[in-house]
């Protein structure tokens, strides 16, 4: 969460994209990413809470409170994320980005598990 934020305020859109779950990844606008990550000047993050889920290792939430400033003025937005490990490495659902799977295809985060008894939950 605390490198997501920096890549906003620095740009770095390629990491925002790759460190979203991999099946969303070319849903991606990366203009739109890039045009607000430049555009805003970041004025700091706030991890409210993490949420550790028992009995799915893999998956956590983190709420936080982002803080910045565009020609409209400072803005405050707080969300609660969730987010999935694969290979060591935790990626963001992107609850904006919707992917066409079935309940019982196999979870797109490479759980092995099925989409219904895996990541399904964590998808609004
Ligand atoms: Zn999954």
């Amino acid at each position: 969460m605390r490198s997501r934020y920096s890549a906003y305020a620095l740009g770095l859109v390629n990491y925002l994209v790759h460190s979203t779950l991999p099946a969303q990844q070319a849903s991606l606008d990366q203009q739109a990413i890039l045009a607000w990550s430049l555009s805003s000047t970041w004025l700091g993050l706030e991890v409210n809470q993490t949420q550790l889920i028992k009995g799915e290792p893999q998956h956590a939430y983190v709420t936080f409170t982002a803080r910045w400033r565009d020609e409209n003025g400072e803005h405050s937005h707080r969300e609660r994320s969730a987010f999935v490990r694969n290979n060591g490495n935790w990626y963001f659902i992107d609850p904006t980005v919707e992917i066409k799977l079935e309940r019982n295809d196999p979870c797109p985060c490479n759980s092995g598990l099925k989409f219904k008894k895996c990541c399904a939950g964590y998808f609004p």
